[in-house]
This record gives C-alpha cells, structure tokens and sequence, in this order.
C-alpha cells in the first residue's frame, strides 16, 4: 500500500482511526492481534545453552580432559573412579554456580532495559498521554517534536518546519524535511516517518500504518545482531592477564607432563600434578567476577537514579573531574512560578491586569503545554504561564477561539518562538522568548493602550528592568505580538513586533543541591552551571548555591564566540558559569576541558545537546525532561534529573572500582599462596594438597565470598580522596605489594602448619591441617579485603551483611566436609580439637598481621 497517496479522510477509514485518536479497547484489540510495538525480542540465550556456555572457559576443558584421562587410566589400572567422579561434581557444581549468577547479572541489566524505554505522545479518546512507545498500535495519532525518537512507520498528517534525521537508516547525515502533502505517482516519502529515525527540528502529528518487526528499520534490525555486549576496558585488560596466565601454566604444565614421561613417573600421578597446578594458578573466576560486580553496580546505581547505559561508564564515573551541568531541572527544581509581571509601564499582580490584553493572549496562544484532568504535560515555563492565568481567565476559550495557524517553533539557538492565530477575520503573530531575542524585533510598545515607538529611552529602561528581575535569580521571558495581512509571506515575520510586556518566574535550587556542590569541592571535582538562561539569572542562583564565588568566573556565549579554541582551552576551567550558550558552546567547552586532560561529566536534555553528550567522557541525560534523542546518546540517564544524583553515581563508581581491587587482590593472592605451596611440594618431592582440595577452594570456597565483597558499602572518606586517573595502570605497587606480601604470609603459616603436624603426627594430619588452615586463611582474607588501606577492626567488622551470610554457609560447608564421610572423598583425616585451634590461631594472627600491614603498606606505597 502506498501510504503517501492518501488523503487524511483515505487514511482514517483505512487503519480505521480518526482525529480523535483510537478508544482503549481498540488499542487493546490491536495490540493482541499484532502485538507489541518492539523490534523482534532480542534472541535470549536459553537456559541451556546459557548453562553449557559455563563450560567454555579453558580451565573447565582442562579439567574435564584429565578427569576423562584420569576416568580410562582408573579402568585400566582397575583403580577407584572416585577422583574422576569428584573433579567433574565440582565442575558442575562451579558450572551452576555461574550460571546462577549471570542469570541474576542478566536480571539485572534486563530490569534496567525495562525502564529506558521510549517514551511518546499520542492522541487517543481525545486525550494525549505520554507512554511507552510499546504500546503504539496501527491507527494510533502520535504528536513528535524535535528530540523525539520516530518509534514505527507513519503518514505525516500535520507539520510545522518539520526535519527528520534519518542517518540511521540511509546513513544520509544531513536532515531531511517533511511535509503533510499528498504525493501523487511518485515514490517519494517526504510524507512518510521511518522508525529509529529522529525529530531534528518542528514538530508533526502522523498516523501509525506499520509497528515492529514490520517497519522498514524493523525488517533492517532483524538482520543485525544486536545483542552485542560490550566488555569494558577493565574486563578487556583483566581478560588479556588472564588468558596470559592461563597459556603461561599451559605451557609450564606441559613441559611437566614431558619431564615425568621422560623421568618415567606414573601418568596418573603426573595428570594429578598437572590438574594441581593448573587449578591453583589459573585465575579462571576472574573475568566472570568482574562482570558480576559491575552489573550489581549498575543495579545499585539505578537504585540510586543513575541508569547506566553503558557498562564502560561505571569504571569511569569515579573519576569525573568536572561536572558540566544544565541549571533548569538539574541543579534547580525544575518548578517554574511565575512570581511577577511587566505590563502597561509598570511590575503588576496578575489579578490587577485587564484580562483582555495580548501579554494574556500570548501566554496562552504561544504555548504548547496541555492539560489532561490535572495533570500538565509540557515545558515547566509554559506550564507556569497558564498556571498562573487560569483562575483569572477562560483558557480554553481564548484556545479555541483563535485557533493556531501557524508557527515557527522554539529552539535553544534562537531562544524564542512564535505562533500565527487566527481571531475571526483578524491574524496576529504572537511572540515570546528571552528577553534579548524579542527585544531586539520590536520597533513599537504597548504601553497605556496605545501602540507607542519603542524609543532608546524606553528600551533601556526595559534593560534596566529586566536586569533587576534577572537579578533575584527570575527567569525572565518578553513577550511581542503584530496584526498580519490575510496573505502574508512567511519569511521574516517576527520584525518590527510590538513589545508588550514581561513575565518573570522562580524555579527555586533543589533542596540538596548546596551540600552536593560542596561534596564536589571536597572530592577536587569543579561543578560548572552551563546554561541557555540569561548572565543574571545564572549568576543570582550559581552565587546562591556555592558554585560561583568571584563574579568575573561568569561568561556569556557570546563572549565564548569570540574565543578562539587555543583561548578557551586556556580559560575554560577558570569559568564555573556559562550563560546564554548554544549547543555549539557546549560542544566547545567539552572539548576545551578534555583537552586539558579532564574527564568532563556533561549533561543535555535538548536534541541538539546530542553531539556535547556523545563527546563527554560521560554523557548525563535527564530522564524526566530529556528528549528521547538525548537520552538515546547518553551514557548514564539520571531517572530523577537531578546534580546531586551525579555526586552520588560519581561515589558509587568509586565505590565499585574499590570493590573491583578488593576482589582481585583476594583472588589472586589465593592463586599465588596455592602456586608457591604447589612449587614447594614439587621441589621437596611431597603432595601437601590433593588436585581435588584446590579445585574445592578454588572453585568453590573462593568464589562465594568473592561475589560478597562487590556489596562492600563506600569507606568513610571516599569524596575526599585523591581522583584515581584513568590512565594511570591498574596493578599499582601498593596493589602488588599487597598481593605479594599476604601469598607469602599465607604459604608461610601453612607450611608452618604442615611441618609441625608431619613432626608431631603423621602425613595424613599435616595435609588435613594444612588445607583446613588454607580454606580458614581463604575465609578470614575476605573480611582483610573489605577495605585495602584502612584496617577494618576500626569500622564494625561485621558490617557487610552479604558476607557475613556467605561466611556462615562456608563454614557450615566446611563443618560438613571436615566431619561427615564425605572427608573420604577429599582425603581428609579427622582432627582433634588441639589440632584444629592451631589452624584457628595461626589464622587469627595471619589476619591481625595483615591488619596491622595495612598502615605500613599505604604509608609506603602511595596509592
Ligand atoms: P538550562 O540550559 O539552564 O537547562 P533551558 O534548558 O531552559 O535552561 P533553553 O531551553 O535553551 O534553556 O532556553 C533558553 C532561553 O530561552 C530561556 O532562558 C528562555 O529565555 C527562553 N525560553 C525557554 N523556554 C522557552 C519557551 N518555551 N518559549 C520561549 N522561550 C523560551
């Protein structure tokens, strides 16, 4: 069917809608017959296939290779299959581990794709409401506007200056208008609006014809894999050591299988060995963990209105260094009043102005905000206009009487807008924007009810005026109308206008926003006010907050202009508020701050923010006033649009990237101790742990309290440290030393342990003891790792809950092992109690020591 034929009246009867929109159960109807308006569901990976992925890894296939060789050679030698039988039960058992777990990480990012969903406008019994792009069905009305994601195929039926991005389907990265005209035998679709397209500039109301799968991006993306994750440049480098360290003990292991065939030892033996080695040494857990902890961040920082969209973000985040911020709605409340009005010569209350006057007419006339029962949808300044009127005049009469005809929308370069409408036979031009667009476009003022000329005097006392009330932090909006001929042209329409008064509105700071600058301050992160309001205003409020202390650190975007990039590059960090900027100023100022080395947090909301967000480290948009396209570029989306929910991500993203180095220094220095106490039983010809008991530890006992130490809370001074620097490496000294320093405490004490149980009792004792002290040393290590420098026995030892819960199921674990005949399977022998507490103490004084190393270790190795 070719859609750009039809007329309106052809269209309605067809998708069967009209004007009004679609009723509830049509909607309801068309939604069960086609279904939801989504992209064919991205394929899950099935359960199974999700469980047999566990079994990729190259340390899992070693395993299970030796435990079919160790299998054939126990059936040649008649031997027990006890070994084979056990290695392949902890294999599964690790198997179900981690597929448990990235089910729940899987959970987690799936809930968080849940609540980035599209939102959109549509007309139905009537009404608009905003929803979730979802729920579009064929016949539904949608209302876009520049920064609205076009979400499935539909004719255009009105249109104001509409232009479309349609980049992302013909790769054509220049904007393309469009109209409601009919098109006739010709295959043009300047009438039609693609999905996954995006509203640049005016705005429009289309029929939906196609949802889904069915549109023309649907049939695209249905070819494309996207289902892609992203690893991150920690997990790649994390990856990379791991995989390093896997093929260096590949290596080692089979120079060892060579060397015992040469030496003629027994190959069982020899596997044993091999499978020994391999498991104490290769880090396998480790790629896996760091994904689970950075997705459990990314659901702590939804919790905490921070949606992250992109993985990588997470890492970064703690080291923001400025904080590039929009005023409206991020640092203030984003609740518009109007507090004051200019008219007639003079600042008057509403109630004292005779209602039949164009100010009124224009508020209401040159507005896009609606009303559904008592909730208002729009721009918190529009809402605020008709707020303020609506107990004083007929609204909707003033509407419907003088229908808009016309308009040329408002954009954040122009700063203002303006609508034609008709009043019976009359046509005006209302206006309204900043005060210095509109000023600038009017020749006469109505003032005594008369049209005057605007004289100099007359106008620099409107300056005047308008700087005092900027001056009390009001937003200050001017407001201009003319009479225009039936047949008038529609270029440069908004000359010679006539000013006819003003408006001046509070949007009060948010109630925590003075303590979040602070907090900034503490943590050497600069808080920039960025804004499109006017040098007054900005300042009154970035005084008021704490963010500009010396007025001279203030600029317009104009003055910016006159910069060249070598100048700004020099003095952006000198300024902390910018006024009256474009989006191009921003864009500038981003790459001025990444020049000099920062890492620039920058917030948008505007459609034409798109290109600072994607530039910035991190891109903050604003997930209640954002537009869907800046939302769509961004890295985090804050789910309250609020700065200090900034301050807070920027914490938790330390907070993780701590918890990331407790892990891998717990993990690791497990590897490291079983590796030396391996290497030391080979030296001396002894086995002080069986293949078996390092694989239990490794895989088992290791992990649980691992996965733990990602819920560890923030330590105390965590916004005053120093900021970590991004390029700076990740195996710091401090975190070598640390690793270092505990494997040799640990293999230390328990070949201690082992020497003195050989001495006094016998082999069976000194391997029992040993392992009971090494999965003790595992157990108690987890609560040194909660912090690295600080010793926890300051702060509440048991503070972390989650541990606390994994200890007691380990230990309860172990209990069951070290005392019921499955010690058989993992060659234990029992232990009396004397025995046992020295294990204990050995394990007390290990973690009192390393408490104690703490102090000495940060004082040397600065971190
Ligand atoms: P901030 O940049 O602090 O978040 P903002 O996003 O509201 O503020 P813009 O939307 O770029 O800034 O608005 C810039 C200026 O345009 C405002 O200071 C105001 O004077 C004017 N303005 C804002 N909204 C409207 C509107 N709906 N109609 C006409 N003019 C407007």
């Amino acid at each position: 069917m070719n859609y750009s034929e039809l007329t309106k009246e052809q269209l309605y009867k067809l998708l069967e809608t009209r004007e009004e929109g679609l009723k509830t159960k049509e909607v309801e109807e068309r939604i069960s017959k086609y279904g939801q308006n989504v992209l064919s569901t991205e394929k899950q990976k099935s359960n199974l296939a999700m469980f047999f992925s566990e079994f990729k890894d190259l340390m899992i296939i070693i395993l299970i290779a030796s435990s079919i060789i160790s299998f054939i050679l126990s059936y040649i030698n008649k031997e027990s299959y006890i070994d084979s039988i056990i290695i392949i039960a902890i294999v599964l058992l690790n198997a179900i581990l981690g597929f448990l777990q990235e089910k729940k990480a899987d959970k987690a990012i799936d809930s968080l794709k849940k609540i980035q969903k599209t939102k959109v406008k549509v007309r139905r019994n009537n009404k608009i409401y905003v929803i979730d792009s979802d729920y579009i069905v064929k016949g539904d009305i949608i209302l876009l506007e520049a920064g609205d994601i076009v979400c499935a195929d539909a004719r255009i039926i009105k249109s104001t200056a509409l232009k479309i991005d349609e980049s992302s389907l013909t790769g054509e990265s220049f904007p393309v208008e469009k109209t409601e005209e009919i098109i006739k035998n010709n295959n043009d679709n300047t009438n039609i609006i693609f999905s996954g397209t995006n509203v640049v500039y005016g705005k429009c109301e289309a029929i939906v014809y196609e949802t889904g799968k069915n549109t023309q991006f649907g049939k695209i993306a249905e070819s494309l894999n996207e289902s892609e994750i992203e690893t991150t440049p920690l997990q790649k480098r994390i990856n990379e050591i791991s995989k390093f360290l896997s093929f260096l003990i590949s290596i080692i292991i089979l120079c060892m299988l060579v060397l015992g065939i040469i030496k003629g030892i027994k190959l069982k033996e020899i596997i044993m060995l091999s499978i020994s080695l391999a498991v104490a040494a290769i880090p396998e857990g480790l790629p896996a963990i760091i994904t689970i902890i950075l997705s459990i961040g990314m659901t702590e920082l939804a919790k905490k209105k921070a949606i992250v969209r992109k993985l990588s973000s997470v890492e970064t985040l703690g080291s923001t260094e400025v904080i590039c911020s929009d005023k409206t709605g991020t640092i203030t409340k984003n609740q518009m009043v109007v507090r004051e009005i200019y008219f007639d010569g003079k600042i008057q209350n509403v109630s004292e102005i005779d209602q039949n006057n164009a100010l009124f007419k224009g508020m209401i006339l040159n507005n896009d905000s609606s009303k559904n029962e008592s909730e208002y949808i729009g721009d918190s300044t529009e809402i605020a206009l008709i707020k303020c009127l609506e107990e004083i005049v007929n609204v909707e009469e003033i509407k419907k009487n003088q229908k808009r005809i016309d308009e040329i929308p408002f954009d954040s370069e122009r700063k203002m807008m303006s609508t034609i409408n008709k009043d019976n036979d009359k046509i005006n031009i209302y206006t309204k924007g900043s005060f210095d667009s509109v000023i600038e476009r009017c020749k006469y003022i109505f003032e005594n009810n008369r049209v005057l000329k605007l004289t100099k005097k007359k106008k620099d006392e409107l300056i005047k005026i308008e700087n005092e009330e900027s001056n009390k932090a009001y937003r200050v909006l001017a407001f201009a109308y003319k009479s225009l001929e039936k047949d008038y042209i529609s270029n440069d329409l908004e000359s010679d206008l006539i000013f006819v008064g003003m408006t001046c509105m509070i949007d009060p700071p948010r109630d925590d926003i003075k303590e979040s600058i602070e907090l900034c301050k503490m943590a050497g992160i600069k808080p920039i006010m960025i804004t499109g309001d006017s040098l007054c205003t900005a300042k009154a409020i970035a005084r008021e907050i704490g963010i500009l202390e010396d007025d001279s650190a203030a600029i317009v975007g104009t003055e910016l202009d006159k910069l060249n990039f070598d100048d700004l590059k020099e003095k952006v960090l000198d300024y902390s508020v910018y006024a009256r900027v474009s989006p191009i100023n921003k864009l500038d100022i981003v790459k001025a701050i990444k020049e000099n080395q920062k890492l620039v947090a920058m917030t948008g909301d505007g459609v034409n923010d798109a290109p600072a967000l994607k530039s910035a480290d991190i891109g903050v948009g604003m997930g209640i006033t954002g537009t869907e396209v800046s939302k769509n570029v961004s890295d985090i989306v804050l789910s309250d649009d609020s700065f200090s929910s900034i301050v807070t991500a920027i914490g938790e993203g330390r907070r993780i990237f701590d918890n990331i180095r407790n892990v891998l220094v717990y993990l690791l220095t497990g590897n490291i101790t079983e590796v030396l106490i391996v290497f030391i039983g080979m030296l001396f010809g002894i086995e002080i742990f069986f293949p078996i008991q390092l694989l239990y530890i490794n895989l088992i006992t290791d992990s649980i309290p691992a996965i733990s130490l990602a819920f560890e809370k923030e330590e105390k001074n965590i916004m005053k440290r120093k900021i970590r620097n991004l390029n700076d490496t990740f195996f710091t000294p401090f975190l070598i030393s640390k690793i270092c320093i505990s494997s040799i405490l640990k293999t230390i004490s328990i070949m201690l342990i082992y020497i003195i149980n050989l001495r006094l009792y016998d082999v069976n004792i000194a391997t029992t003891s040993a392992f009971l002290t090494l999965i003790l040393l595992e157990i108690i290590y987890s609560y040194n790792c909660r912090n690295l420098k600080q010793t926890i026995i300051n702060k509440n030892i048991f503070d972390n809950k989650v541990l606390n819960r994994s200890i007691l199921i380990s230990l309860i674990m172990q209990i069951i092992i070290f005392t019921t005949p499955i010690k058989q399977i993992f060659k234990i022998s029992s232990l009396n109690v004397e025995q046992v507490c020295s294990c204990i103490l050995v394990v007390i004084v290990i973690f009192i020591i390393n408490e104690l190393l703490k102090k000495i270790q940060t004082r040397i190795f600065k971190d």
